[in-house]
């Protein structure tokens, strides 16, 4: 699942192929995937695109049209969604597509979708109004860089736990649930923390391990080449590794399964030794 670092990386690699490439054509097989009617993809024919940025877990794409003001494709690539610029022209039949770009370069931009859900969405809008779009207005501070101690009060010293504020994107954006995993572990913080019961030497730890993102973008940035991958080479080091040895303590990392996802953490260091509940066993055992 993407999240500010993949995205980051997305982003950058991306502007890198494409910026000052014109559009041939432009057409979204996907047929749920353009939440927006007006403008029409067609008016962005002829368009240069003038820039490619991240806005929390999701990329933006800046196109100056032959006509008219500036335009961007806000594009949230949900959990299996990849853009990413190919060579050669997508056959008709690759069913992953949901989104493609052709470029005057020869080389097309495809946002494809993994999997059967078609979750991925994308919004063209008036660049002058992407600030007071609903999912971008209502975003808290980006988590990397990582805000101050006290930003960091300000947005989790609430009712809630650690586990859900984090990944609250009005509250801080960027986080999913593979990242809060890492960056509790990282603080030593149990993820059933109460917001209101943070100190303030839990908000430095938070904004200390905040730094993870930080250091998996230089990861990504030495190792991922110009052809963003399906599958990325995400550095977790407790998230989906029940089971296996604390990297820092060798305790076994515990986990608490929901439905489709996981809580990873490690009993001796965030939850004084206790091991949490598990929900399935405990809906198994009514
Ligand atoms: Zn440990």
């Amino acid at each position: 699942m993407p999240e500010l670092p993949e995205v980051e990386i997305t982003a950058r690699r991306l502007g890198a192929a494409v910026v000052d490439l014109t559009v041939e054509s432009m057409s979204a097989p996907g047929m749920v995937v353009m939440k927006t009617l007006s403008p029409r993809l067609e008016v962005l024919c002829g368009a240069r695109i003038v820039a490619v940025g991240r806005i929390a877990k999701m990329v933006t794409i800046g196109f100056e049209p032959l006509e008219g003001p500036g335009l961007t494709l806000l594009v949230h690539l949900m959990s299996a969604g990849r853009l990413q610029v190919f060579e050669k022209r997508a056959s008709l039949r690759d069913r992953a597509s949901r989104i493609l770009v052709r470029l005057d370069s020869g080389a097309e931009l495809r946002l494809r979708e993994f999997g059967t859900k078609q979750r991925a969405w994308a919004k063209l809008l008036p660049t002058a109004d992407l600030g007071a779009e609903e999912m971008v207005a209502s975003l808290g501070p980006e988590a990397w860089p990582a805000p101050d101690p006290e930003a960091l009060a300000t947005a989790l010293r609430r009712r809630g736990h650690l586990h859900s504020l984090l990944r609250n994107q009005r509250l801080i954006a960027g986080i999913g649930r593979s990242w809060v995993d890492e960056i509790l572990w990282e603080a030593r913080l149990s993820p059933f923390k109460k917001g209101l019961d943070l100190s303030d030497g839990d908000l430095v730890a938070i904004h200390a391990a905040l730094q993870r993102l930080d250091a998996a973008i230089e990861l990504y940035e030495q190792r991922i080449g110009a052809l963003v991958p399906d599958k990325m080479p995400i550095p977790l080091q407790v998230h989906r590794r029940q089971g296996e040895p604390c990297p820092r303590c060798g305790t076994t990392i515990a986990a608490i399964h929901y439905a489709e996802r996981i809580t990873c953490y490690c009993p001796e260091e965030q939850t004084a030794g206790k091991v949490l509940a598990d929900r399935r066993l405990s809906r198994l055992l009514k």
